[in-house]
């Protein structure tokens, strides 16, 4: 059978919105079904047990076959090898400790992930994923998020540019707050200027697009957080550009970091190379994406700062290995999250 891909383009183009958005559901139902799931599986058990198998409570060395479990891999049931730690008798399989476990279809997880990609709500996820509801999806996001934002980033190379933005302090979602009134969605600040009522976040970023993005804490962002976010990170090689608050200018000093700094009125926006021009564009997109969830809970915003850092790394590379290349990343790193520690968790920082 020849196919005539000029033809087809064409017609698609000829679409209304309506047929165009039912295309675009049918292609993800289509795409991850035939994706392989195996594969998947077979990598995470490869990389996480690259130095032999260990125990995953007490690190013993001494592990044993113990047994089989049942699973379903790429629409099949099949069964998977358990294991027993000789030294704490404990049993374990290759997706304990990871956002997988327990979770027996993986081809709901890539569906998913394909949802998460395309930005869509939960409720709709959950239509598109099948058998899931929007609260067990809600749970499955946050807890690919809380591992995936484990993930070390690369130290910082020549310049990087840096700028604080504060989100408004929620508790959106807990049922009883103690301390004060609940805001309206989206609702301003009582107090004038950066208050306690105002959470920091910090984006750096260099010019290879290394990013760092993440809350700092309450309040005005100091030297000693911004040390121990990313003092690691950052070395004299460094050259940082900034805005005009002064942490930026005492911390530089200190580590004997050359610095520019730019006023918020806009007047010198650059210095030859030396701007914060990136960070800028960069918050913006973050605000402007951030605003689809009508404000989220303060607990959970590193999670998002992590989602929307995906999505901008994904932009233009959308495909299969992206999502397993996120299962397994999300897989190789432990993640110790259950729906109660999400959801009675607290922000802090
Ligand atoms: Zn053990």
């Amino acid at each position: 059978m020849t196919v005539n891909v000029t033809a087809i383009l064409t017609s698609i183009q000829q679409l209304n919105p309506a047929e165009k958005h039912r295309l675009r559901e049918y292609l993800i139902d289509a795409l991850t079904a035939s994706s392989s799931t195996g594969t998947v599986l077979e990598e995470i058990s490869e990389r996480k047990h690259k130095a032999g198998y260990r125990c995953p409570a007490c690190e013993s060395q001494h592990i044993v076959r113990f047994g089989t479990y049942a699973t379903i891999v790429d629409g099949e049931p099949v069964k998977k090898q358990r294991y027993r730690c000789k030294a704490c008798s404990i049993t374990f399989t290759d997706l304990t400790n990871t956002t997988l476990y327990r979770t027996r279809r993986l081809n709901q997880w890539m569906k998913f992930i394909e949802c998460m990609l395309e930005g869509f709500f939960l409720r709709k996820s959950a239509a598109l994923v099948g058998n899931v509801t929007h609260v067990t999806l809600f749970y499955w996001r946050h807890k690919l998020l809380s591992s995936l934002k484990q993930m070390e980033i690369a130290n910082f190379q020549g310049i990087v540019e840096m700028d604080e933005t504060y989100f408004l302090y929620s508790e959106k979602g807990q049922r009883k707050i103690r301390d004060r009134k609940a805001r309206k969605r989206g609702g301003a600040a009582k107090k004038r200027g950066i208050s306690n009522e105002q959470v920091c976040v910090l984006v750096a970023r260099d010019r290879d697009k290394v990013t760092f993005s993440q809350t700092l804490g309450i309040g005005r962002l100091t030297k000693v957080q911004l040390h121990n976010a990313i003092g690691h990170k950052l070395s004299k090689e460094n050259v940082l550009c900034t805005d005009a608050w002064r942490a930026f200018k005492t911390y530089a000093t200190e580590k004997g970091m050359p610095i520019y700094q730019f006023k918020s009125d806009g007047k010198v926006r650059t210095k030859g190379l030396y701007h914060i021009q990136n960070v800028n564009n960069y918050h913006s997109r973050l605000k402007g994406w951030i605003q689809r969830f009508n404000g989220v809970a303060t607990k959970y915003l590193n999670n998002y700062l992590t989602w929307f850092q995906v999505l901008e790394s994904v932009h233009h590379q959308r495909n299969e290995v992206t999502i397993n290349d996120m299962i397994i990343k999300g897989n190789l790193i432990p993640s110790v999250e259950t729906y109660d520690t999400l959801r009675l968790s607290k922000f802090t920082n």
